[in-house]
């Protein structure tokens, strides 16, 4: 695959465009699929720690998040074509999805109750044909079963988790492959800009 490998952490050289036709046909698909955007930070948290730069390089797509990482990979003579970020990558998966009429079932897990509920309230008007469903980011090791039970029974298409880098991705790593067929994505902060 086209990728570059950025202090250990290897990007997918692919434009917003192209990562959003990938996670369409996934979320189709019929697989467990995990996409990570990763800018210098998180980058370096890998660098830190082996276990988690071995789950980012697992990932079906790692997007560059962050202008230093879209630089760094130029530097290195392989280009990604642009910078692509949760926020912008996730909301334009939603708007196509609206278009094309494609059916989306998503979960959202992360932030505080408040803010997870003036997303899902903000998501629901500005797309009425998905089906959103969610809960905040907040729970105990004890409640993570229970929190897959509500996770499953929802059967979400595209699953994404806002709580936090490298929290989320652990996360995922965890559970993914007691859901059903669906594309996990680390949202970071996302909610709270969507709630917001
Ligand atoms: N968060 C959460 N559970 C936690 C810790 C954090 O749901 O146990 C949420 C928090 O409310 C916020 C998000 O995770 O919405 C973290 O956002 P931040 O911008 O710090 O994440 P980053 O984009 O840096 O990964």
């Amino acid at each position: 695959e086209d990728m570059v490998d950025v202090l250990g952490v290897r990007f997918h050289r692919v434009t917003m465009g192209q990562a959003i036709e990938k996670i369409l046909y996934w979320v189709q698909d019929g697989s467990h699929h995990m996409v990570v955007t990763a800018g210098p930070e998180f980058v370096m948290q890998c660098l830190a720690d082996e276990s988690l730069q071995e789950l980012v390089n697992s990932a079906d797509l790692v997007t560059a998040d962050g202008i230093g990482v879209v630089w760094a990979a130029a530097r290195k003579g392989r280009p990604v074509p642009e910078r692509v970020t949760g926020v912008e990558l996730v909301v334009s998966v939603l708007q196509e999805a609206h278009i094309r009429k494609q059916p989306l079932r998503v979960f959202i897990l992360g932030a505080a109750q408040a803010s997870l509920e003036a997303c899902l309230d903000a998501l629901r008007v500005r797309f009425p044909d998905i089906e959103f469903a969610g809960r905040n980011g907040y729970f105990t090791a004890q409640e993570v079963d229970s929190v897959v039970t509500q996770v499953r029974d929802f059967a979400p298409n595209l699953f994404l988790v806002g709580m936090g880098q490298p929290r989320q991705e652990q996360f995922i790593r965890d559970v993914l492959g007691r859901l059903q067929p669906c594309v996990a994505i680390g949202i970071g902060g996302s909610i709270d800009v969507w709630g917001g």
